[in-house]
């Protein structure tokens, strides 16, 4: 089986050739260039390709896979929202993906977002640098026996409500389904409950229509004085404008942000030489209570190694013609 990567960086490589010591029948060749209808030709020669969040696999891209012969979708990722599904399976081609790797690696970046903006970590790491050792605006908060509230308690939520309880919190939780798992850990609260008793809130529901700007001026005026927010899940559950209002209202203590909205063209790109326009991630910035990274609360060499055997073990679903549950169906 021979298997073309597209957009792969050199962490991709490393870990999936450690994996396929394992798989001896199955040949990669890494490209660094992007999945596109204008890169899909690359494909020639080739029974499956690997693509990830960012590629374009729509109608023209998958045409032309079909075209070249390929017949395996890979997903390195758990998304699937940039793919023609319909093209996909009119084709008759098969679609796997990675739907969880490791929630451990997601939620402990939450709670080193937390833990940044609550004690200023980011601001004591450059002070400390320029040889001011001086307290001045470090002063932080105990998170032991304070309340944390999270929203989703699937797979990754689950693990923030076990951290943050092993930090000695009252966790208190919002989902539209109570995991059974977090007896004796959470208590399940209304909504608005959670937002006005939580000192930590963290978001770690999914991007749906009904999660769409679920923090905005509304539950932001619900939530406490002085509490801190961190998103690790999707950057259009926070309604920015009503973040930034906020924040400029002093209603947060701190501000965690792994993902938002405006972040697709930043996306593990460096983009330190450009100037960027109408950027509000600058204005995010501008705030001294507010950290943010780029999209790597999934970047851990356990999560990397998880997705690179799933996704090879995918492809031997694929060869031996079985159902898996990573199928995506359309
Ligand atoms: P999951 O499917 O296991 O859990 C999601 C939970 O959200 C479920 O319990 C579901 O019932 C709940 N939910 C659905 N609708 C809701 C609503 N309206 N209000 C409250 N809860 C609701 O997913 P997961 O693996 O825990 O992932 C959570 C999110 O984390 C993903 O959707 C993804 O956006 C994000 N994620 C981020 C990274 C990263 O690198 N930052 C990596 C992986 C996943």
């Amino acid at each position: 089986m021979k298997i073309l990567f597209y957009d792969t960086k050199p962490y991709d490589k490393n870990s999936f050739t450690k994996e396929l010591q394992n798989y001896p029948n199955i040949e990669i060749k890494f490209l660094k260039t992007d999945l596109t209808k204008n890169t899909a030709e690359l494909a020639h020669g080739y029974d499956a390709i690997c693509a990830f969040v960012n590629s374009d696999i729509g109608t023209a891209t998958v045409d032309i896979l079909h075209q070249n012969n390929v017949r395996l979708i890979l997903m390195r990722c758990a998304g699937f929202n940039n793919v023609d599904l319909q093209t996909v399976h009119k084709y008759g081609m098969r679609i796997l993906r990675v739907p969880g790797y490791s929630p451990e690696a997601v939620a402990e970046h939450a709670m080193g977002l937390a833990l940044t903006v609550n004690r200023r970590l980011h601001k004591s790491y450059i002070k400390v640098r320029e040889n001011d050792f001086s307290l001045g605006s470090l002063m932080g908060f105990n998170f032991y026996q304070k309340t944390a509230g999270i929203i989703g308690t699937g797979k990754i939520g689950a693990a923030m409500a076990r951290i943050c309880h092993g930090f000695g919190m009252k966790v208190i939780a919002y989902d539209v389904y109570e995991n059974p798992g977090l007896k004796g850990i959470a208590e399940y609260v209304s909504l608005d409950d959670l937002l006005s008793r939580s000192d930590l809130i963290s978001l770690h529901c999914p991007l749906m229509d009904n999660t769409y700007h679920l923090i905005n001026r509304d539950t932001i005026q619900k939530m406490k004085d002085g509490v801190i927010l961190v998103n690790t899940s999707r950057g259009a559950l926070v309604k920015t404008e009503d973040l930034i209002e906020g924040i400029r209202a002093r209603k947060f203590f701190g501000v965690g942000l792994d993902v938002y909205e405006e972040e697709t063209p930043n996306v593990f790109e460096d983009r330190s030489d450009e100037i960027l326009e109408h950027s509000v991630t600058a204005r995010l910035l501008s705030f001294p209570n507010v950290m943010i990274t780029s999209h790597q609360g999934f970047f851990t060499e356990e999560a990397l190694a998880a997705i690179a055997q799933t996704t090879l073990e995918n492809v031997r679903a694929y060869e031996s013609g079985k159902e898996s549950p990573n199928d995506v169906k359309a």
